[in-house]
């Protein structure tokens, strides 16, 4: 089955929100103003979260909407 990765540059959120209203189960704001990408691990100073194909619309849609473009979606190789 084909894997994506989330790739989530948090330093540079601004907060606009609209990542956590296109995938809610991918994204929630913190107390800081930022988003959370949930259910993530720190990889290299970005978080990263593997999803399955069936969240990967929901997922692109978030970094479609980020206005500061700071959530990248990567597919996996298949094993
Ligand atoms: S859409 Fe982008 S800038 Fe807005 S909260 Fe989500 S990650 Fe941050």
């Amino acid at each position: 089955m084909v894997k994506y990765k989330i790739v989530y540059d948090r330093n540079g959120c601004i907060g606009a929100g609209a990542c956590v209203g296109m995938s809610p189960n991918d994204f929630e704001m913190a107390n800081d103003g930022k988003a959370d990408l949930k259910q993530s691990q720190d990889e290299n100073g970005n978080f990263v979260k593997i999803i399955d194909e069936k969240d990967y619309k929901a997922a692109l849609d978030a970094a479609d909407a980020c206005p500061v473009a700071i959530i990248k979606i990567v597919k996996l190789e298949e094993k």
